[in-house]
């Protein structure tokens, strides 16, 4: 599958790459990193990443704009997006040929050539097997920015090396990918570092949660308290993870109102979680999932189903 792949990349002059919307440093790093591979061992060729700029991951990279007109001809490849109503962009049909490289569960098998492996704990880390069979056979060479967005990919799928799907594998692309002299605390502080307003709504959900005897958990953020504490919605998602810290917690969803939705996050210690966001039009990992609802009701109805998952 991987040669089959670089043997598709070697033969479009054109090459245009789509990730998720709503992007994470897994979705920069696997769409970036690729382009930035493709790039450096394929000068002649033209190589787009787009879709809408997170101002939060621009200390990973920007993506390009590019015309429909582009599409006529080109290689798509869509990275780390499970499904095609997550693909950022709307012309990705467009192109000769589709390519989906991703680690999600296969739940939309699109694209003319598929590569998903669900057990890697990130694209990124996909991208540097590429990379690998890339260097043995084809004389490909990793560049230091390409393994900075790799990297970043991988810890922020990995949760900084901490979630299950760190395998012993992880850890060697790792090791393989710090060799190169990216600034990693850089890196780290990009990634991590939070405003202080984050952390006092952090201390809020540490105060306010629910959860049931078996571990269920469940917080409310209501534009209110997003308000209260001067924090957007998207700042939220470095704080998804934080009930992961208590004790006994088996499975918790944070809900944070937006605009005209509340978006569910569910994480999990153990329990399948993405039937239960599929259930509610959503989807994602087994342990790591998401979706939206319309109401507080409809919200109470996912905490309902949360708690049978732990009992
Ligand atoms: P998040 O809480 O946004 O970090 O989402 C965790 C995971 O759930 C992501 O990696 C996605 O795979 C998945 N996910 C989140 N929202 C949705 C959705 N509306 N539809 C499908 N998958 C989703």
């Amino acid at each position: 599958m991987k040669r089959q792949i670089i043997d598709t990349i070697e033969k479009y002059d054109k090459i245009i790459i789509h990730r998720h919307v709503r992007p994470d440093p897994d979705a920069y790093g696997s769409q970036m990193g690729l382009k930035e591979l493709i790039q450096a061992n394929y000068p002649g060729k033209q190589v787009y990443a787009v879709g809408a700029h997170d101002e939060s991951l621009t200390y990973l990279a920007r993506p390009d704009q590019v015309d429909q007109a582009l599409y006529e001809g080109a290689l798509v490849i869509i990275t780390d997006t499970g499904n095609t109503e997550r693909i950022d962009g709307e012309f990705y049909t467009q192109g000769d040929l589709l390519v989906k490289i991703d680690h999600h569960p296969d739940a939309d098998p699109y694209g003319d050539v598929k590569w998903v492996n669900t057990s890697s704990s990130s694209t990124s880390e996909m991208i540097h097997s590429l990379f690998e069979v890339g260097q043995a056979e084809y004389g490909w060479t990793m560049t230091t920015d390409a393994a900075r967005l790799l990297f970043a990919g991988i810890v922020g799928d990995t949760g900084r090396f901490m979630f299950p799907s760190t395998s012993v594998h992880t850890f060697e692309v790792a090791s393989d990918l710090i060799k190169f002299d990216f600034d990693r605390s850089e890196l780290f502080a990009g990634m991590y570092e939070v405003k202080r307003e984050l952390l006092h709504l952090k201390g809020y959900i540490y105060q306010n949660f629910k959860m049931d005897d078996n571990g269920a958990a469940f917080v409310k953020i209501d534009k209110a308290i997003l308000a209260q504490f001067n924090v957007t919605a998207s700042d939220t998602s470095q704080l998804v993870g934080a009930l992961g810290d208590v004790k006994g917690i088996c499975a918790w969803v944070i809900f944070i109102e937006e605009e005209d939705q509340i978006r569910v996050r569910l994480r999990s210690k153990g329990p399948v979680i993405n039937k239960l966001a599929a259930q509610f039009g959503g989807g994602g990992h087994p342990l790591a999932s998401g979706a939206s609802v319309h109401s507080w009701e409809e919200a109470d109805e996912v905490i309902a189903e949360l708690k049978k998952l732990c009992e």
